[in-house]
């Protein structure tokens, strides 16, 4: 797998005492270098995209105003959490580019590997077209979704987010859009209040959208149970041509801004399976762009865990159908078992989303 990474995201700076800082990543890229399967991947450097790139996604005047903010060299506020200093221009534009630069390597005729993990700051699920938000400045995975659109002739993409906050900005870029799949699985209710499953999207972009509200307290069976009953049905309806992640380890049950209870374990399987999706539709190719998680340990060890089931799936090439799936990553828990904690929002999405 590739992984993009530049030490310029360590950079960007909210000010003191707070939990979207540098350390992040700093904890991963040690854990990484000290991975016995470090050498299953390759470590690129991201592309800075321009300003008309942000653009596509973004409106121009609120471009200009991280510019300018920016420049201005000192810390101010988006909004109470989201702070703007003297490199988080350049560094929006170089987590942006990550994702180009993690498309371009996944798509040559014969690439080395057909999945890459930006692991990029500031992340970019909560930010909208005119306004960042939630630590959010620019929305990567959004235009990472329109490069491989515009740049690589992929129309059809499924994007799954798994942080514990639903992905509103996300949600809100492509709502009315039928060639850009959301599903977002979080904590509900929870920061930032959108994300219940009757938001489904519109016009044509309606049976889109698909939100997992789970209750404080949800551990994987309900995630994995989603995954496998819901999710890849509904992905061979669809049949992307490419899957985008948005990772977030705030989900993990050791988090300090949330009460999700998901563990190393629960992402080793949520990839593995993800990585299915992109086997079966999207010959492999498949993007992971780091979102939240605020506790070091348990993040660096989630995202070792994503690409540890990731490198597995593709090892392991039978793993086509859900029974296989299933058997594999050894779950057999059914709807009605009392290990799932939202039995009765699953049974409706499948009523909603006619499973
Ligand atoms: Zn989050």
């Amino acid at each position: 797998m590739y992984i993009i990474y530049d030490d310029f995201y360590l950079k960007h700076d909210n000010g003191p005492s707070h939990p979207e800082n540098a350390g992040r990543l700093l904890s991963i890229k040690k854990s990484l270098d000290g991975w016995k399967l470090k050498n299953r991947t390759i470590t690129e450097k991201p592309r800075e995209a321009s300003r008309e790139q942000v653009e596509w996604v973004h409106d121009r005047d609120y471009v200009g105003k991280i510019k300018s903010l920016s420049e201005g060299g000192t810390l101010s506020f988006l909004d109470p959490d989201t702070g703007v200093s003297q490199h988080t221009f350049k560094c929006a534009r170089l987590a942006a580019g990550g994702g180009f630069k993690g498309m371009d390597l996944i798509s040559g005729s014969d690439p080395g590997f057909r999945k890459f993990f930006a692991l990029v700051r500031p992340p970019g699920h909560h930010a909208f077209p005119s306004y960042g938000s939630g630590f959010c400045i620019f929305n990567n995975i959004a235009l990472c979704a329109k490069y491989s659109q515009k740049e690589l002739d992929l129309k059809k993409i499924a994007i799954i987010d798994f942080d514990v906050h639903h992905g509103n900005g996300t949600q809100d870029i492509f709502y009315r859009d039928n060639n850009i799949f959301y599903i977002s699985f979080h904590q509900y209710p929870h920061y930032p209040g959108t994300g219940s499953f009757e938001e489904t999207g519109s016009g044509k972009g309606s049976g889109f959208n698909l939100n997992f509200p789970f209750t404080a307290g949800t551990g994987d069976p309900d995630y994995l149970i989603s995954m496998i009953e819901i999710v890849l049905p509904l992905m061979e309806r669809f049949e992307p041509q490419l899957l985008l992640v948005s990772a977030g380890y705030d989900s993990h049950s050791l988090d300090p801004l949330s009460s999700l209870g998901l563990t190393g374990t629960s992402y080793y399987k949520m990839a593995f399976i993800l990585s299915c999706i992109s086997h079966i539709h999207c010959r492999g190719k498949m993007g992971i762009f780091l979102e939240g998680g605020y506790e070091y340990g348990a993040t660096a060890g989630g995202v070792l865990e994503t690409i540890r089931g990731c490198l597995d799936q593709e090892d392991f090439k039978d793993s086509g159908s859900k029974e296989a799936v299933r058997d594999i990553l050894e779950i057999d828990y059914g709807m009605d078992s009392p290990q799932i904690t939202n039995p009765g929002l699953l049974s409706r999405l499948k009523n909603i989303f006619k499973l």
